[in-house]
């Protein structure tokens, strides 16, 4: 019935975009972390004894999918991003900084029709370096964000399993085109998680199960590496407006490409952006009026 489990930690795969990986803490205050993988699975851990605790390890909604399953549970998650889950109008808020009321409109029937959006107030942050006990099963929290500002990895000492959540070492790399999502904060958190020796990574897309080795953690900070290499390259060519980034499809490639109701290129577009920020920071791109200039190092 799972796909991975080691005592009492049981791992269920999800399938794709709305859906992600869940974590079960079969203790004996039941926990479960990321409700979006199997409705089927969720509903008959629910109904065998019902989960006590539900946490996310951010504010997306392929992360909250099945929450409406268990309105009784108490509802954990970082403070940084608890707001997201209070009004669907904050996780709108996410995705662009000046979204058109029509968008705004389609974006809300999609996050209350199909991913069962129900505002939810947290009953307890969850804060890094803490400790929590479900009886044996101790979990320590590893806040890491970047994806988003409260985004966490959850830390099993005992088990040596890391739940890296959506640092999901995926090949594709990755993703930190919210607008509150941070490039550099990204970077510094995937280097957090090495600090944790565990024989196991668990993520919350893709193939999921990981040996806990750091070559994984270090093939997904090379994309961010790769990425900014093809920016420098592209842009050493010649000066490029930002649409002439997008439309180069660095991350996502040049074709039009969805996922679920979401056009790649708006993600492509932020994440160039968070490069683009870096790279003026570091002296090697400077903007005029929309151009973006490649300076060679004295
Ligand atoms: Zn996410
Ligand atoms: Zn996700």
């Amino acid at each position: 019935m799972h796909d991975f489990e080691k005592g009492m930690i049981k791992f269920i795969h999800g399938g794709r975009y709305p859906h992600c990986h869940s974590l079960f803490i079969d203790d004996e205050r039941r926990a479960l972390i990321d409700a979006a993988s199997n409705e089927e699975t969720l509903l008959a851990i629910q109904k065998e004894r019902p989960v006590q605790i539900l946490i996310n390890s951010h504010g997306h909604e392929d992360h909250l999918l099945y929450n409406h399953l268990f309105p009784e549970a108490e509802f954990w998650v970082h403070e940084a991003d608890a707001h997201v889950f209070r009004d669907v109008q904050n996780l709108i808020d996410c995705y662009g900084e000046e979204i058109e009321e029509t968008e705004r409109q389609r974006w809300a029937d999609f996050l209350i029709n199909s991913c069962h959006y129900v505002p939810r107030r947290s009953d307890r942050f969850l804060r890094h370096g803490e400790v929590i006990e479900f009886g044996e099963v101790r979990v320590e929290i590893v806040h890491t964000p970047g994806h988003t500002p409260g985004h966490c990895a959850f830390y099993f000492p005992e088990e040596r399993i890391l739940f890296t959540a959506d640092l999901d070492l995926v090949k594709a790399g990755p993703y930190y085109g919210d607008v509150a999502s941070s490039l550099e904060d990204t970077v510094e958190s995937l280097n957090r998680l090495k600090s944790y020796p565990c024989d196991i990574y668990l993520t919350s897309h893709g193939r999921g199960v990981y040996e806990g080795d750091q070559i994984y953690v270090d093939r997904y900070l090379a994309c961010i590496r790769h990425r900014e290499e093809a920016l420098i390259e592209f842009l050493r060519a010649a000066p490029r407006t930002l649409d002439d980034i997008t439309d180069r499809g660095i991350i996502y490639g040049p074709k039009k490409a969805f996922l679920g109701p979401w056009d790649l290129s708006v993600s492509e577009r932020f994440m160039m952006e968070k490069h683009l920020d870096f790279l003026i920071k570091d002296g090697l791109v400077r903007q005029e009026g929309k151009r973006f200039i490649y300076v060679p190092r004295r």
